[in-house]
Order: C-alpha cells, then structure tokens, then sequence
C-alpha cells in the first residue's frame, strides 16, 4: 500500500503527495506514518533537496485518523495496553517533530530544511496536526474547506500534539473553541484565526508553496516556542491573565460536559500541564493524557457508535441487496410541523417534492416554513439567495392528489387519526405509480394496522422523523408484517439521500427510540410523586451526562402530548396498563394548565420572553418533599436502567434487530448519555453481572418494570456482553 508519494523537481523542491488509492479522502494509518516518516527522512538526508511540499493528490488535504484504527490500538497493544498506546503515540510525535525541526542544528537553530503544508481542501484532525508540524501552513481559497480538530466530538482528543501546538500558537484562550468545541472554519477564517499562515488561489497553491520554500530563511523555519524566550500568547497559568483563562475553562468545561466526558477534561489538563514546562515535555504530557482517554471505555464507545456504526448505519449496513432505490420525486400529505419538515429536508437534498394539505392555504403555509429555515441560514451566510429560490422552487404546494402521479415515494404526515391516515392512503394509492412505496410518520399507530388501508402492503412501511425534522439526525424506519424488501430499501436510500441516520426496527408499540423515552420520562415524574426533591431528579440526569433532565424534557414535549399518548395508551393495554401513578401527576399538571414550555408554565417557570427560569415551586405543594431523600446513585441507576432496560426488552423481542442501531438510534434520537455510546454499550461498561445485581434491588425496592430480561441474566451467567457477540462488520443481535 502506498500512501504518499515522493519526488523531487529539477529546482531541488521535494514534493511528499498524500494519495490513497481507492479512497476518496485521506486518512492517516499506522502504516500511512511509516511512509510519511521514511519520505520525510529520505528529503532531510538528501543534499540535493533544499526544501519539502506536503500535499494532497485529491480534493482535500486529509479527513483524520483513520478511526478504525484508534479503535484496535488498544488491542493491538496486547498485555500492556498502556505502554503500547503511548508508544504508539510518541513515535508519531516523533516523526511530526523530525519535520518541525526539519533537520537545523538544536542550538544554533540553523540549516534545517523548510517543510510547508499546502492544503487544497478540507484538513481535519490529523490532517491538520500534520501541518501544524510544518514550518507554514498554505490553504487553496476554498470556502467549502473545513479546517479544524473535531476529536473532542468523539469522545477523544488531538493527541498527535495539535493540543499542544495550537495552544502555543494561540494561547489558551484562541485554542479553546478549535480544541474543546470542535470548531471548523474554513480556509480564510482559519487564516484570521491565526491557525493558517496564507491563502492563495487554488490554481497557484503548488506554484506558491515552491516559491516559499526557495526563498525561506534559518528563522522562517523556528517556531515560537522552540525560540529563546518563548511565552504563551495570552499567558501561561501562573501569569494573572493565564490564570483567568484556567480557572474560566475549568469552569466552563465542567459545566457543559458534568464530568462525564473524559476527553475534555483530559484536553484540559494536557495544556494547563503542558504550559508550564518546555515543549517536548509538553508533548509526553499530552501523550500521556491521551493514552489515559484511549484506555477509558467511553471513548471506544463513542468512537464505536457516533463514527464506525453510525457511518456503517449510513452506508446501508442493513440494506437489503435489491436495485438503487434513490427517490425523484417525493410525495407528502399533510403539510403540518412534520410535513413541511420532510418536504423541506427533501427539497434541500435535490428532490422534487409535491406537498399536500387539505387546504391550499395550509400546503403554502407548509411551503413557508421551509423558506423560514432557508431565511436563517442566509442570516448566518450559509444558503445563498440562489440556493433559496433553488431549493422552494422543487417543492410545489397543492390540494390536488393527481400531481402525486409521478411519486416514487408518498410520505403521510396527516393527524394521528387511523381513519384519516387511511383515507389518504387510499387517495394517494390511485394516482402514484404501482410500483411507488408508501410510507406513514405515524408516531404511535402500528404499521401493520395503517398498512391494511392499503392495497400494496408489500410497499407499506413507516418512516418516523423527529421533531425538529431539519434539526434531528435520526430516522426510524419501520417494517410491518408485510413490508417487503423494496421498500425498506427505498426508505434506506431516501434517509441516505437527506443525510440522516437511519435505524430498521420492527413494528411494535412505539417502535424503539418513544419506547425507551417514555419510561424515562415517567420514571422522573414517579420519583416526583414520592416526593424525592425535583432538583435532585434533574441533577441526577444531567449528571449522568442526559442532555436534559426528565421533567425539562416533558416540559419541552408537552405535557397534554403525554395526556393523549397515556389516555391511548390506556385504551389498548387496558388492566396491564402500568403507568396510573404516573397519569396523577400528569393529569393534575394538565388541570392546572401547566401544559410546559409552549404554555411557559409546566415543572418550570418561564419569563415573559419564553426562557426557562427556575423549577416550579407548586410542585412542592401538591408532592411535599419526602423527609428521607434516595441517594444520587440510586435515582441515576433508576433514571437510566429505565432506558437501558426497555432497549434490551426491545432486542429480546426482536423489535431492535441490531444492536448498533440500539445504541447509534439511542445518542442521535433521545441523547442517551453520548458518553457512554448507547445503552448497550453502558451496560457492557457496567458489566452484566453487576447490571443485574443492580436491577434486582431496584425490582425490589420499586416494581417489575426494573426486572432483569432473561437476556441480561444469560450473559451475567455467561460472563460476556453484547457486542461480545459481535464480529467485524456482523449483525449484532
Ligand atoms: P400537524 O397537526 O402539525 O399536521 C398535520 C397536517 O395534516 C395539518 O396541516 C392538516 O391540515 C393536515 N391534514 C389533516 N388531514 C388531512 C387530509 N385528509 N389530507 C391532507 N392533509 C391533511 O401534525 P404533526 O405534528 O405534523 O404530525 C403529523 C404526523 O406525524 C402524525 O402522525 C404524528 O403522530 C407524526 N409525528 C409527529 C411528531 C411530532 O413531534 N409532532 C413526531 C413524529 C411523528
């Protein structure tokens, strides 16, 4: 395998080109870095070369590390995982500062040999680590460009000394939103940021690169803090300005992440320690830290679900080997909160859309919306007036059915209601194509009832988006009892055209992702009505890294939503219905019109603008805090075994086929503690054994619904974990 490419031109300008076959974007490998090393090595030990251009060979400079391998680094580091991961780590440190210091005598800091990046496109992690290794960084003008370090978004951080360095170019302060967010800017921003030292236009990237490297000088090639007198821009720690920034990141990073994300505070740490002694040292203490964040569970779990399986789910991992199935023209009834949505995400990826309400007036109005998102990324310079017009002018707002005849998909979003939804079915049915697919967003109706209005029910399945459509990632595709491969293929291939995740579960009462939320949800409000403090219910999940709290999360969904889906819920379960002491609460709240955010009054208090103040002491009235309160841990185990246990009676009952889909569908569709990769993989952290001791008391202590599944008792005996069951590129179940 040949990852770079060497040679030199006739004016001595070795040039080292990144290029991997079969690939569309570089990323780094452990073996892309022995050959890095050795053309590096061969340019520095060649007299005839007076200087080094790292390229690329393709569009863009690098996409990172190769993930897959972060993720068996550890394994490959056998008994010792330690000791292998920071060896690992600091023979790539060394090869980066051979290029740094590019050959030039250590004292006198003279006769090296000038290495400049020359980025044509994108340089994310690794790909930009690289060039912060190189004496100048160059970037083609190139406004689709993204440069940055997006590790912390994975639950890692960058550890090939991108920390260490951008902190010393930047200071504390101008690092922290490119290390600790993630951020990405493209080629002119990141010049203005001080990331990037120019930006030419592409067609004369390599002409300019050259021209630097013959006219650089022994100082062009030192970096400030290899040069005597070095001091971090902004201050160090010990320095007052550097001492505020400190105290204010800790702050600031503990209160975003609760402690849960070991990335940053490891990140954090890396370059408080890092600051206070001299460079090389810094770079052991970051490889340290980082090889302290890879032997952590979380970040093999985040790695594992939000980049492997989550881009494995993209790529069609449960497709069904049946012809492309891409849509050209989308049908969606119902031009509602949900309809325009589709219509909108749709629209934006290419695809014709015919938007149908009852009332034409209401299919326009469905229209507006989406010119209303299209207004707010003008506003913040991402869609272009061409764009606007480009993107409303594919979505054509109607009352007549026949414009359906050309659909390859119809998507319902009507009212909740089985005879409406079937009286639309029905409609679309005798105009679209024989061999179109017919989907319903139904939230809570079974498939498999709504597919009897149709006469295809081979073609009949469930696309569920969440609400905001434009915003959530997630897509939940469902199958009846009779839906068959072409259509699950089409919805694949439409979730794949609108750059969403899709996950295929199997019909059953609220499918999977409301299925594990509700009891979370409930689970809060019982613990409320036996009076444990409601600030200690909110601080519990958040602590345990939930983005929001089980009484703000009813709050933002609406508390009569919870009304209605109790009251149906209520009407087909019937005795077994388990949820009465729940519906006192819920139904007093409703009586009180403290129906939440939309009525700004529900467990929270709201301003007068809307904003969330604190919780509402009326609660406290009518559910008077209890003299003995639970500790932390029990109502966090309460609060997230709830959740993690309706995932497990959801694969053990086949609804979940995957357990991929359990955890990837778990992050992107409710926030469950991204931390911890999903729900599957917080069990295997907690270890089976331990997960049903832990369920046993809870079963005791509060009711059936924390009763260990059968399957989670056979691994306890069996010693394994779920994705010990899972090979490479297997099905997980
Ligand atoms: P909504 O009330 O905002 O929109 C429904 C739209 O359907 C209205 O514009 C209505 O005029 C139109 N409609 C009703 N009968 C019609 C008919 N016979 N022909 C054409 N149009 C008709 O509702 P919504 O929140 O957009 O929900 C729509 C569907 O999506 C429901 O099945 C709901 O369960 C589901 N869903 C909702 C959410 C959510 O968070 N709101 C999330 C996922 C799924």
């Amino acid at each position: 395998m040949t990852d770079f490419h060497y040679s030199v031109d006739a004016d001595g300008v070795a040039t080292i080109t990144w290029d991997i076959g079969n690939k569309s974007m570089n990323v780094l490998s452990m073996e892309g870095l022995r050959e890095l090393d050795a053309h590096v090595e061969t340019a520095l030990g060649d007299d005839a070369v007076k200087g080094v251009i790292i390229t690329s060979g393709k569009p863009d400079f690098a996409g990172g590390m190769d993930l897959n391998v972060i993720a068996k680094m550890k394994e490959m580091a056998g008994d010792q995982p330690e000791q292998g991961l920071f060896e690992g780590i600091m023979s790539m440190h060394a090869t980066l500062r051979k290029i740094e210091r590019a050959g030039m005598d250590p004292k006198t800091l003279k006769g090296g040999k000038p290495i400049i990046a020359a980025l044509p496109g994108t340089a994310l992690g690794i790909g930009l680590e690289i060039p912060l290794a190189c004496h100048r960084i160059i970037a083609a003008d190139n406004a689709r460009a993204k440069i940055g370090l997006p590790e912390i978004m994975v639950g890692i951080f960058p550890g090939a000394g991108g920390t260490t360095r951008l902190a010393r170019k930047l200071g504390a302060m101008g690092a922290a939103p490119f290390l600790l967010e993630g951020k990405l800017s493209e080629p002119k921003k990141a010049k203005a940021a001080g990331i990037i030292d120019e930006v030419v236009p592409g067609e004369a990237l390599l002409a300019r690169a050259k021209e630097w490297v013959l006219e650089a000088k022994d100082a062009d090639l030192v970096k400030p803090w290899d040069a005597k007198g070095y001091k971090m821009p902004g201050g160090a720690p010990y320095h007052p300005a550097g001492f505020m920034t400190f105290v204010g990141a800790s702050a600031m990073v503990n209160g975003k992440t609760q402690g849960v994300y070991p990335a940053a505070k490891a990140l954090l740490s890396a370059v408080y320690e890092g600051a206070l002694v001299p460079f090389d040292t810094a770079l052991r203490i970051e490889a340290r830290w980082f090889t302290h964040v890879l032997m952590n569970p979380s970040s093999s779990a985040m790695i594992r679900s939000l980049f492997i399986n989550k881009e494995a789910l993209e790529k069609g991992a449960n497709r069904p080997a049946v012809d492309d199935a891409k849509v050209r023209r989308l049908g969606v009834l119902g031009a509602g909160m949900m309809g325009a949505g589709i219509a909108y995400v749709a629209a934006n990826a290419g695809i014709e859309v015919v938007l149908i309400d009852a009332a034409q007036e209401a299919a326009e109005k469905g229209k507006a919306h989406a010119a209303g998102i299209l207004d707010k990324g003008m506003k913040r310079g991402k869609v272009t007036e061409a764009t606007k017009a480009e993107v409303l002018d594919r979505i054509t707002p109607t009352t007549d059915y026949a414009a359906l005849s050309g659909c390859d998909l119809v998507v319902e979003a009507v009212f909740e209601d089985p005879r409406v939804k079937a009286e639309v079915t029905a409609k679309a049915e005798a105009v679209i194509p024989a061999d179109a697919i017919f989907a319903t967003n139904t939230s809570t109706l079974p498939i498999s009832d709504l597919a009897k209005a149709s006469d295809r029910p081979a073609q009949f399945i469930g696309i569920h988006f969440f609400s905001p459509v434009d915003k959530m990632l997630l897509v939940e595709i469902i199958k009846g009892r009779e839906t068959g491969d072409r259509a699950v293929a089409k919805a694949l291939d439409f979730v794949r055209q609108i750059r969403k995740t899709p996950i295929v579960v199997n019909d059953a009462r609220f499918f999977y992702a409301n299925r594990c939320i509700i009891p979370y949800i409930n689970e809060g409000m019982r613990l409320v009505r036996e009076g444990v403090a409601p600030a200690l219910v909110e601080n519990a999940a958040r602590l345990m890294g939930m983005p929001l709290g089980p009484l703000q999360l009813v709050d933002e969904t609406s508390l009569d939503l919870g009304a209605k889906i109790a009251r149906a819920t209520r009407a087909a379960m019937g005795e077994a219905y388990p949820d009465g002491d729940v519906d006192e609460v819920v139904f007093w709240m409703v009586e009180a019109g403290r129906l939440g955010r939309k009525a700004a009054a529900g467990f929270y208090r709201y301003d007068e603008k809307g904003k969330r103040q604190g919780l509402w002491p009326g609660l406290g009235e009518k559910f008077p805090r209890a003299e003995d309160q639970p500790d932390l841990i029990t109502v966090q185990h309460r609060l997230m075994f709830v959740q993690a246990l309706e995932a497990v009676r959801a694969l053990e009952q086949g609804v979940l086929t995957d357990i991929r889909e359990g955890d990837v569908g778990a992050i992107l569709g409710w926030g469950f503690a991204p931390w911890s990769g999903g729900p599957f993989s917080w069990l295997d952290m907690l270890g089976a054994g331990f997960a049903v001791a832990v369920c046993d008391r809870l079963e005791a202590d509060c009711g059936a619904r924390f009763r260990a599944p059968q399957l989670l008792r056979d691994m306890a005996a069996d010693g394994g974990g779920f994705y010990d069951t899972m090979r490479d590129g297997d099905k997980a179940a």
